[in-house]
């Protein structure tokens, strides 16, 4: 039989530590409370869409920025434990690693802060070094880091024919010029609605949002969390498809694997419905699967 292909795919973006700090309740200001439990947590849109993009087979080399702390070599160990390639991500001296730290009450519910750091200082000119782009088919990018940023992979790909696949999380609003570079959108119900279209509240209305959404881009995807997912590519036959059934364990980090391996996908010239198909399959698996 002969091996899969194993498509190569950029990922600019964030890495994030972050601390999961477990507490009887939040502080409110000026009060301190005393948590039960803490631990540390690989993240940040870009390094987990990265790692996602490679356990869904692609071969994925990441470009992004660690400060000169621990958390640094954390982050990269976990990349590297993936196999994602950490060539191009830079150690900047004088900065911070992203990072957050959230904490869950007793409730369930959570408040969390987050200092994006070193993903601030990604250098642009590194974007369009003609190694990093050698043999690639796609480009993944997030809201994580500065729109800048995003532009000038984006054109660095297009100018190489790289798809330029967005996830626009967490929303913010677009340039026009960003827009322009823009092959595949994927966004959730609430950015969606924040980028203009019909409140998504199920199947129905994320395919309405996702043929809205295609109005300015070629290939939008929606993901409507346990009521399915809907596609459009601008001209054609939308696609909706129902989420799986699963015994739900959290749907923390959801729609990172669902990106990974979307793009992983279509990087491999899969059809658009097989493409979300997969990605609907990975994602559901993630969610019904326990990560400590
Ligand atoms: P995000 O994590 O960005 O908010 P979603 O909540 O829309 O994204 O979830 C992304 C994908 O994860 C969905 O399209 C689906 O494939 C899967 N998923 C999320 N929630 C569920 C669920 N309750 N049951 C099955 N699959 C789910």
């Amino acid at each position: 039989m002969n091996e899969p292909i194993r498509p190569a795919i950029v990922v600019v973006g964030s890495l994030h530590y972050d601390i999961m700090v477990d507490a009887p309740d939040r502080p409110r200001k000026g009060e301190t409370v005393t948590g039960y439990a803490w631990r540390p947590k690989f993240g940040g849109k870009g390094g987990n869409q990265a790692v996602a993009a490679a356990r869904a087979g692609a071969q994925v080399r990441m470009a992004g920025a660690i400060g000169d702390d621990d958390f640094g070599p954390f982050l990269l160990d976990h990349l590297n434990a993936a196999g994602v390639d950490c060539s191009r991500i830079e150690r900047l001296s004088g900065v911070g690693s992203g990072m957050s730290v959230a904490i869950s009450d007793s409730e369930g519910d959570y408040g969390a802060v987050i200092v994006s750091g070193a993903n601030l200082k990604i250098d642009l000119a590194a974007l369009a070094e003609p190694d990093l782009w050698q043999g690639v088919r796609m480009l993944i990018l997030q809201n994580e880091v500065p729109e800048a940023v995003n532009i000038h992979a984006a054109r660095a790909a297009r100018s190489r024919g790289v798809i330029v696949c967005v996830n626009a999380a967490p929303y913010r609003p677009f340039s026009p010029e960003f827009v322009d570079l823009i092959d595949v959108l994927v966004v959730n119900a609430i950015e969606a609605e924040q980028l203009g279209s019909v409140a998504v509240v199920d199947l129905a209305s994320a395919a309405q949002a996702a043929a809205f959404l295609s109005q300015n881009f070629a290939t939008v995807v929606v993901t409507a969390g346990g009521d399915g997912v809907a596609g459009q590519k601008r001209g054609e036959t939308p696609i909706r498809l129902p989420a799986k059934p699963v015994d739900l364990i959290s749907t923390h980090g959801a729609g990172d694997v669902f990106v990974g391996a979307l793009a992983s996908s279509l990087a491999n010239d899969l059809s658009f419905s097989e493409c979300i198909a997969a990605a609907n399959e990975a994602a559901s698996l993630h969610v019904s699967t326990r990560h400590e």
